[in-house]
């Protein structure tokens, strides 16, 4: 092992990706069969081989030694190539730890095939931070039509839901939806989710907290006011009570109307009932829902562009746990895709049924 550790250190100090490939490669079916046979491969070497090979760590490496160490070692050597991924983000200490696992694991006899599918997931995991590997999880509110809403069975639809599953097909992942109030989506990035679309908007107090992919869509805020009102100006909002959805930046620009009386919604249909029930004087919601309410009620509101108001551009993008460039690229790189192979203006024409401007 000392042997190899060596060779692996002299060919690491130069740039040959291709060698270091190699001798990673070599190391791990090396260690998945010294652990097996439980001569030495002990924690301290799993773990040294984590550290210095954390930069070429990496599921192609986990299968080639794999297919070299054959069926049996493929567990073993799966997991350190997995805790190779884990020293990469998380530093020695848990990579030690991990190693002590696979040590541990390779020493119970776990299934060869077991620990591979285990192992297989947690290695992908690890490359682009996602919950589990092979799926991107993503949250939304379904009540902000078109972007997303509840399909006739029950299940979220609309643009951005098409968009992430065809950026999930695009980056080869399964996509999941996880539904919940548009107030939640930021602080379940992470834990329950690991990434959130929802037409929302990048904003400097919410990149304190996510990270964003690129923009995908241009906003404007909106204002929903009853067919017959005079409302019509910045001005003509001031002292008026008006509603909003929790936690959107049409809450946040209504807050600071002089004089408002603000009243939160957790979803934006709910403002608009009350709207047009006469309890409320306005709604402030991003343009495309707006018009969507205003279309879906024609007698009874309308909707004005944000821009008489003064309200400034905004744009959407997609939510990723702070600090996931590998998840942030690999769903640029998608995005990019998307739009020149002409996709995007397809899902546009298909539910928002506009030019983007
Ligand atoms: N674009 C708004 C925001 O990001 C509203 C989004 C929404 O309600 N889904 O705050």
């Amino acid at each position: 092992m000392l042997f190899i550790w060596g060779c692996f250190k002299a060919v690491s100090g130069r740039e040959n990706i291709m060698k270091k490939e190699l001798v990673s490669v070599i190391l791990s079916a090396c260690m998945a069969v010294t652990l097996l046979a439980g001569c030495g491969g002990s924690t301290g070497t799993a773990s040294s081989a984590a550290g210095g090979a954390a930069d070429n760590a990496g599921a192609a490496a986990a299968g080639a030694a794999a297919e070299s160490a054959g069926e049996a070692e493929a567990g073993a050597a799966d997991e350190a190539v997995a805790s190779e991924t884990a020293a990469d983000e998380g530093g020695a200490d848990s990579a030690e730890a991990e190693s002590k696992e696979a040590t541990e694991a390779a020493e119970e006899g776990e299934s060869a095939e077991a620990a591979e599918a285990g192992a297989a997931s947690s290695a992908e995991a690890g490359d682009l931070g996602l919950l589990e590997g092979g799926k991107l999880i993503a949250g939304t509110n379904a009540a902000f039509p078109p972007f997303e809403y509840q399909g006739d069975d029950g299940n979220p639809e609309g643009f951005d839901m098409a968009l992430i599953k065809e950026i999930g097909a695009r980056m080869g992942l399964e996509v999941s939806i996880e539904e919940m109030e548009f107030d939640a989506l930021i602080a379940a990035i992470g834990t329950k989710t690991d990434c959130a679309i929802a037409g929302m908007t990048v904003t400097d107090e919410r990149k304190q907290n996510v990270d964003f992919s690129d923009s995908y869509y241009d906003a404007v805020q909106s204002v929903l006011v009853p067919i017959d009102s005079e409302i019509a100006t910045a001005d003509d909002l001031k002292g008026k009570i008006i509603g909003s959805q929790l936690g959107t930046t049409g809450s946040f620009i209504a807050a600071e109307i002089e004089g408002v009386d603000p009243r939160e919604y957790n979803k934006a249909l709910d403002a608009v009932n009350d709207l047009i029930n006469g309890r409320i004087d306005a709604v402030i919601v991003d343009r495309n829902p707006a018009a969507v309410f205003a279309s879906k009620y024609p007698e009874q509101i309308k909707s004005l562009e944000g821009a008489g108001f003064g309200f400034e551009p905004e744009s959407y993008a997609i939510a990723i746990k702070k600090g996931n460039s590998k998840l942030v690229e690999g769903v640029n790189a998608a995005l990019k895709e998307i739009h020149e192979d002409g996709t995007f203006d397809k899902l546009v024409e298909e539910y928002i049924g506009e030019a983007e401007e």
